[in-house]
């Protein structure tokens, strides 16, 4: 069974992102880029599933400007097989992504295809479901646990007050939640080796894809900043201001 693993470059999740000046988005200059924490916990999945034999060909695969392979070579250092790189400098939207996705899974005709549940940068968390839709296939959301047993793939999700369990026949699209696995560190000699690892580049147009922004971004602001804290001498104190605060 082969897995595809799409894999999105995003602001490093310790970066403090500065919005533009004029309010029309994140500012991205000279700013540290790295893999979307959940698709580095989608990697690892499907590496341990390769381990254990229920795998046999991880495909990474990201949409974005030609440094996104910087993000498809870390995929490889890890141990993905191979990458593709869809590349475009626009700013590509969930739908767009999922399209490009269903065209290359026509493709690749894998058995998994695991995602993050969202990506940090736009917190969208609608990629993985959409692409369920269009290619009329089982979605398991929010993994916390995948097993794949012959022809299905039985995936833990996390919701509200517990754990669901849900059996999907494959071929099954699966989402990573956090707790799903604690992704490993690329080794030097693997670092070294994934560069000869095979990273193919094409476009949107090689899967007629059309990339037209759907939606358009009014204004991007700073949270408002929090107000200062104040020390109260004891507990008599710490009363006294709730009650004046009128939150008691
Ligand atoms: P989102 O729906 O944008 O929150 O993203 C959910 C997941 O879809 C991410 O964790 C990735 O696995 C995948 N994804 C989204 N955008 C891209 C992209 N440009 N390239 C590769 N994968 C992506």
């Amino acid at each position: 069974m082969k897995i595809l693993v799409p894999v999105k470059r995003v602001i490093d999740y310790n970066v403090k992102p500065r919005v533009k000046a004029d309010g029309t988005g994140v500012d991205l200059a000279n700013v540290k880029m790295s893999m979307n924490p959940f698709d580095e916990i989608a990697v690892e999945e499907a590496i341990r599933l390769k381990e254990k034999g229920a795998a046999t060909e991880i495909v990474a695969v990201s949409i974005g400007p030609a440094k996104a392979q910087e993000t498809l070579r870390t995929a490889l250092a890890m141990g993905a097989d191979r990458a593709i790189l869809i590349e475009t400098d626009e700013e590509v939207e969930p739908l767009a992504v999922a399209k490009i996705l269903k065209a290359i899974a026509d493709e690749e005709q894998p058995g998994l295809v695991i995602l993050g549940k969202q990506s940090i940068s736009d917190d969208s968390n609608q990629t993985g479901q959409m692409l369920a839709a269009l290619m009329g296939r089982p979605q398991g959301t929010f993994a916390n646990t995948v097993e794949v047993d012959g022809d299905s793939v039985t995936v833990k999700r996390e919701v509200d007050g517990g754990l669901q369990t849900v059996k999907l026949a494959t071929p099954a699209i699966v989402t990573t939640d956090l707790r799903l696995n604690e992704p490993r560190y690329a080794s030097l000699p693997n670092i070294m080796k994934a560069k000869q690892k095979p990273l193919a580049t094409k476009t949107a147009a090689d899967y007629g894809v059309d990339l037209t922004p759907r939606l358009k971004t009014i204004k991007v602001a700073e949270p408002p900043v929090r107000q200062a804290g104040e020390k109260v001498a004891d507990v008599a104190a710490l009363v006294e201001k709730v009650k004046a605060l009128g939150i008691a």
